[in-house]
């Protein structure tokens, strides 16, 4: 029996005449992600897109795991495609709801006819497969304002389609619809929290990390490595710059004021990114900040450190409490890479003394000793870069 997988689109069903266009980058995005199962036949017809697996071969588990991380969807469901006559429907589509109804009660059939030339009308194909079920599995009963379940009969084009239940999707946009986006990434708990949620919004990302060789490790990049290759199974390959960050903190360190020095910092990695974004061909950056939760993250440190770009800054977190990233890191299996103790450029050279209330005046004097536009390209010349799959 072929089994297949049926998915319904989410917010797309509201995007009027885009929702076509938008439909396409879904099936795009789809088709990369479940190629590493397989062969299959991806279509899409009446707001309903169709994984139909091409041979045996095709794993099956692995295709929902995966289509369950692809934004754009807002559930989906493996369905028994069968042949279009009511006897095989029922000879096979029974016993393919036996796991799927075993906790279940109370249920109703419905049944849907895109084909008008099938012989029997909807409600003789629920009553016929109800009848079917009812009397294979004695635990069940019919009921139609309140089941627990419900399973569908879909008469289509090629084959019958029985389902019964439904997978909650990842919800959002397709990675793709939204434009391209540049997240300063770091290897703590907030940046792959803020870059999934983006991708979420159907941005696309690419990527940029400041690293500090030898006051930051190999494994400290590596780290970075593994947390962006956790969000690029819901965003895709994420093209990553890996900047080199170690002559411009050791520069802030001997030539500006101690209280200065995280907040002249960002100021840099600022730059460095909007520098890069456009060599990305990105609109906006992205960043894990969240108000108040460290020093520079005050609203007059992020007007400091705002105030040297003028792309957008994308903050999804800006709004959120400590614990409710950490509950999104847990759920896309980032937060115990992200708490593995591997030291980040932020924690080198940082003051006993950070300014919360800068003053950007005072920031401008206290840089003004740097060649700043020399050490922007400096660094950016020594950036290595690297495919994230
Ligand atoms: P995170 O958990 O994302 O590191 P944080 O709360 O530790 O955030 P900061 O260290 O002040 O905050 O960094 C604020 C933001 O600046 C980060 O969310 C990230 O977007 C960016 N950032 C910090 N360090 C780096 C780095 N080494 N490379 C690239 N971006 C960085
Ligand atoms: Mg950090």
């Amino acid at each position: 029996m072929k089994e297949i997988i049926l998915i319904k689109n989410g917010e797309l069903a509201l995007k009027g005449l885009n929702r076509s266009s938008f439909e396409d980058v879904l099936v795009k995005n789809l088709r990369y992600r479940l190629k590493k199962c397989g062969e299959c036949e991806i279509n899409k017809s009446q707001s309903t897109i169709m994984v139909e697996p091409s041979n045996d071969e095709f794993d099956f588990k692995s295709a929902l795991k995966a289509t369950e991380k692809v934004f754009g969807i807002a559930a989906f469901s493996k369905a028994a495609a069968l042949p279009k006559n009511m006897e095989d429907i029922i000879r096979e589509g029974v016993p393919y709801l036996a796991d799927a109804l075993k906790n279940v009660k109370k249920f109703k059939v419905e049944s849907k006819r895109s084909d008008k030339k099938f012989p029997l009308g909807s409600l003789e194909i629920s009553a016929q497969f109800g009848a079917a079920l009812l009397s294979k599995y004695h635990h069940l009963s019919v009921d139609v304002h309140d089941p627990d379940a419900v399973v569908v009969v879909e008469i289509r084009d090629k084959y019958a389609y029985v389902r019964c239940g439904q997978i909650k999707g990842a919800g959002g946009m397709p990675v793709g619809t939204g434009g391209r986006a540049e997240i300063l990434i770091s290897g703590g708990i907030d940046s792959p929290v803020a870059a999934w949620m983006m991708a979420k919004r159907g941005i696309q990302l690419a990527a940029v990390h400041f690293a500090s060789p030898p006051y930051t490790s190999t494994r400290a990049e590596e780290k970075v490595h593994r947390l962006l290759s956790q969000v690029a199974k819901y965003s895709g390959p994420i093209p990553l710059h890996t900047i080199p960050f170690t002559e411009i903190q050791e520069q802030i360190a001997e030539h500006c004021r101690e209280e200065y020095f995280t907040l002249i910092m960002r100021r840099f990695m600022m730059r460095i990114a909007e520098k890069m974004a456009l060599k990305e061909h990105c609109g906006a950056l992205i960043t894990g900040e969240s108000v108040g939760q460290v020093a520079s993250q005050t609203l007059p440190a992020l007007n400091v450190t705002n105030s040297v770009v003028s792309m957008p800054v994308l903050r999804p977190l800006i709004g959120m409490d400590k614990d409710e990233i950490i509950d999104i890191s847990r759920k896309i299996d980032t937060f115990d890479i992200s708490i593995e103790p591997f030291e980040d450029c932020c924690t080198v050279f940082t003051p006993k003394h950070p300014k919360t209330r800068p003053e950007l005046q005072k920031c401008i004097e206290a840089e003004s000793e740097l060649d700043i536009e020399a050490l922007v390209d400096r660094a950016i010349q020594g950036a290595q870069f690297m495919m994230i799959d």
